[in-house]
C-alpha cells in the first residue's frame, strides 16, 4: 500500500517500526522547491531507492558545497559533497539552481532557523518543511493544509 499525496510526499506504513503504533507510517518527500520553483530532488542522490533533497551549502569559513538530506521525514542522514560540515556549526543553505538563500521558516529551537523547502512550485509558506540550518540538529517543522501529510508528520518512524 502507498499513497502520493497531491503535494508530492509519498506516505507509506512503516515497516521498520518495531513498536505497534498502529499509525506509525514513512513519510517522503518526492517534490521539493526553492522560493522560486526549481526542483530540490535529485536523484543524484539516493537513499533507500529514493531521490534526496540537493541543496547547495556554505560553511562558516564560506566553503561551498552540496549537500544531500534524505527524503525520509525523520531519517538523519547527510551526505555532503566538497564540503566538511562541522557538528554545531551553521550553514547557509541556497538553491543549487539559482543560488538564491533558502528563505527563513522560523527559529529552531536549538536558537538556529529553520530554513523553508517548499511543496509547491509557487513558494507558498503554508505548505513547506523547515529544515534547521544547524550542522546535525535533527529539528524539523512541516507546514501544511494536508491532512495526509500532518497526520504522518505527527508519527515519524523512531
Ligand atoms: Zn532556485
Ligand atoms: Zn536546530
Amino acid at each position: 500500500m502507498e499513497r502520493f499525496d497531491k503535494l508530492g510526499m509519498l506516505v507509506i506504513p512503516n515497516p521498520r517500526s518495531r513498536t505497534p503504533r498502529p499509525r506509525a507510517t514513512t513519510l517522503i518527500a518526492t517534490r521539493l522547491y526553492c522560493q522560486h520553483g526549481h526542483d530540490l530532488v535529485s536523484s543524484r542522490a539516493v537513499f533507500d531507492g529514493h531521490p534526496g533533497i540537493l541543496i547547495a551549502a556554505r560553511d562558516q569559513r564560506d566553503h561551498p558545497g552540496l549537500v544531500a538530506l534524505s527524503p525520509v521525514f525523520g531519517d538523519k542522514r547527510r551526505i555532503s559533497l566538497d564540503l566538511d560540515l562541522v557538528p554545531g556549526e551553521r550553514a547557509t543553505l541556497s538553491c543549487p539552481s539559482c543560488g538564491a538563500a533558502l528563505p527563513v521558516h522560523s527559529p529552531c529551537e536549538c536558537g538556529a532557523d529553520l530554513v523553508a523547502l517548499f511543496l509547491t512550485a509557487s513558494g507558498d509558506f503554508a505548505e513547506c518543511i523547515g529544515i534547521c540550518d544547524r550542522v546535525d540538529c535533527v529539528h524539523a517543522r512541516i507546514t501544511t493544509s494536508s491532512e495526509l501529510i500532518a497526520r504522518a508528520a505527527a508519527f515519524p518512524r523512531s
